[in-house]
């Protein structure tokens, strides 16, 4: 069955001593209802606070952590860099890969994007990997054929056991921090389409087990309408994850 998933991208935000009054309220709010307990609930905080966050969040039900970013190489001489090794060693379980704000601030290339799904891969990690277009592809009608080249490029050359691990958020640009969302409408035909893609490469049944999130100024008002959608999975949440109770709100949104 395919699994609902909430993941929060804190980017570079919070100094530690802010985090961590964070990190307590959203187990707090966790803890004090069953609603959400079947939806795995994914914390991407800066990469520093990961072990501290999975040793806090250990034995929670369906919750775990993961990393925003990894290097395309396993170790050396890469000064700054973080490995996906090193990211499994303190309890790390998902690589957000392709995060529009990686593809177009640090220029990442398609082919980078492949090596760091494979390198997580390999890792026994689960990639979250981000597509998604900018608004000027979207007025030319052209976004189901940029989503389409950045799934062919990066991540149709797995095969079926591999992209089966992998997690897919449709991230349109223009609504990344935005408070522009996607409508239900439009998510639901991006996400079918993806799917359809996935379909076409891997079959049916691998297809309905994929998870599609969206992602784009999600939050606590609009999350029920767009995880009412039949091929919404889910959400990869930015600013509202920094708020605990609109985050925990968020994952509550599922239809019951
Ligand atoms: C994101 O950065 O992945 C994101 C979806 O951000 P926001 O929710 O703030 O639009």
């Amino acid at each position: 069955m395919r699994k609902k998933i909430v993941a929060g991208n804190w980017k570079m935000n919070k100094t530690y001593s802010e985090s961590v009054p964070l990190l307590y309220e959203i187990k707090d709010l966790l803890f004090k209802s069953k609603k959400g307990e079947a939806v795995l609930k994914v914390i991407i905080p800066p990469s520093l606070y990961i072990h501290d966050f999975y040793e806090t969040t250990k034995g929670l039900k369906n919750v775990f952590v993961g990393a925003q970013n990894c290097s395309t190489e396993e170790s050396g001489a890469y000064t700054g860099e973080i490995s996906a090794g090193m990211i499994k060693s303190v309890g790390g379980n998902y690589i957000i890969i392709g995060h529009s704000e990686r593809r177009s601030y640090f220029n990442e290339t398609h082919e980078e994007l492949k090596k760091k799904t494979d390198i997580t891969l390999k890792h026994g990690l689960q990639p979250i990997f981000c597509v998604g277009e900018t608004k000027e592809k979207r007025e030319a009608n052209e976004h189901f054929k940029v989503v389409e080249a950045q799934i062919n490029d990066s991540i149709f050359h797995l095969i079926p056991d591999e992209f089966k691990k992998v997690v897919i958020a449709y991230e349109p640009v223009w609504a990344i921090g935005t408070g522009l969302t996607a409508t239900s409408a439009q998510a639901q035909e991006m996400h079918r389409f993806i799917r359809s893609l996935i379909e076409n490469k891997y079959g049916r049944v691998l297809a309905q087990e994929m998870s599609i999130l969206y992602g784009g100024s999600c939050n606590e008002k609009n999350a029920a309408e767009l995880f009412a959608c039949p091929d919404v999975d889910g959400g990869l949440i930015g600013g509202a994850s920094l708020k605990a109770k609109e985050f925990v709100e968020i994952i509550h949104s599922f239809p019951q």
